[in-house]
């Protein structure tokens, strides 16, 4: 097919914009608050983040805007002055943030740039009570029992993580499921919500910033937050860079608000394994879907369904009051599922599938789930280009 030399020109151009990384730019921002609602403006954009603030004497700085506007930052290569106030110690932390990404070489982050109009010292005041991030999938919940039994009082549910909003069918029977898990943890259940996703923040690296940031903006007047890790730290080696990871957990939160990172000592085997056996009544409200984010439950039959029902097979458990369809795992397995595309997603279904295959007994289904992983780590090499000093040595070198 011929392409006429004008309209060639012009597609070789949009070709070439889309490639181009977004020319650094100086942009303002400001915080208008108004009850329960507070509005982040940037630049000629913004988003907010709604719900109560609890605790006694509610801070006055704006730290908790710090993490959604790093997001931005990194995401869009902007420099950002924020006209608000922020404590030291915070600020320091997001600038340790901004070295870690920066010296990871992820690709689409660019350098952290934000600076605001004044820091202060935090002020000398305990306040008691802490809250966690719970989402009622198998991590919040599994360390949500330990953080139950060290202090903290309530739970945050966020509306616009993996929900666009508060009022979509799916976060309400989310919320419903995870009502029933924070009521058996003894933790008060609260709500906020943010937009700041529509601004389409790099949501695999920056969605603990989300947190951080609905944390400190909910536990105002608490004395620490906490969210729960994916992965061991030896799983974190294996699927990096992913944003919730334990290096750049230990730079979120201040010492007047510490956040803290609970659950990093088991995998998920381990952890389904706990949970059923200290907190057995939770289960059946844990969702752990993502087939249609319209219905609540675990449909039994996608990706992340078989997975976890796997996990409840390396602990020797039946699943199936927990699953709502029975399908062959074997065959699911070897013939079905979605093979992963991309290089980070191969990573992080190898991680999981390692997990299984090391705590599941003898038999078929471990077979099945071996040729699985021969599959994957064969797609993986594809992926990658390794250097010269990773290649296998030559087979021809006899010892
Ligand atoms: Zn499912």
């Amino acid at each position: 097919m011929n392409i006429p030399r004008k309209i060639y020109r012009k597609l070789r151009k949009i070709i070439n914009n889309r490639n181009k990384p977004p020319q650094r730019q100086s942009i303002r921002s400001s915080i208008k608050s108004n009850k329960e609602i507070v509005t982040i403006q940037v630049g000629n954009r913004e988003f907010s983040i709604k719900g109560k603030r609890y605790g006694s004497e509610i801070r006055e700085n704006s730290d908790y805007a710090l993490y959604g506007l790093a997001a931005l930052s990194m995401t869009y290569n902007l420099d950002i002055h924020l006209d608000g106030v922020v404590t030291n110690d915070t600020y320091i932390r997001i600038s340790k943030l901004g070295e870690l990404w920066q010296s990871w070489n992820a690709p689409g982050v660019f350098p952290l740039g934000i600076t605001v109009s004044e820091i202060i010292k935090p002020e000398n005041v305990e306040r008691p009570g802490g809250i966690f991030c719970l989402s009622g999938g198998v991590d919040s919940s599994y360390a949500g029992i330990g953080a139950a039994e060290d202090g903290y009082t309530h739970a945050l549910l966020i509306a616009g993580a993996d929900y666009s909003s508060k009022e979509s069918i799916g976060f309400q029977q989310l919320k419903d499921r995870v009502s029933n898990i924070s009521r058996y943890l003894n933790l008060e259940l609260v709500i906020a919500e943010t937009d700041i996703r529509s601004l389409r923040i790099h949501w695999g690296y920056f969605h603990t910033l989300l947190l951080a940031m609905c944390l400190s903006y909910s536990g105002s007047g608490l004395g620490f937050g906490g969210f729960s890790a994916d992965n061991t730290i030896a799983q974190d080696y294996e699927r990096h860079p992913w944003g919730n990871n334990h290096a750049v957990a230990a730079v979120l939160g201040s010492k007047d608000f510490p956040i803290n990172y609970r659950g990093g000592d088991r995998n998920r085997s381990e952890k389904v394994g706990y949970i059923y056996k200290y907190m057995k009544e939770v289960v059946p409200y844990i969702s752990v879907c993502n087939k249609d984010k319209n219905i609540g439950g675990n449909c039994g039959t996608c990706r992340k369904c078989v997975r976890t029902k796997l996990n409840f097979m390396a602990n020797g458990i039946d699943y199936t009051p927990f699953f709502e369809k029975e399908i062959n795992i074997i065959d699911f397995l070897e013939r079905r599922i979605e093979i992963p595309e991309r290089v980070n997603d191969i990573r992080a279904e190898l991680m999981r599938q390692y997990d299984i295959y090391f705590s599941i007994q003898d038999g078929d289904v471990k077979v099945a789930v071996c040729k699985y992983i021969v599959k994957l780590e064969r797609l993986l090499r594809k992926r990658i280009k390794y250097d010269n000093n990773y290649n296998y040595r030559s087979l021809l070198t006899t010892f």
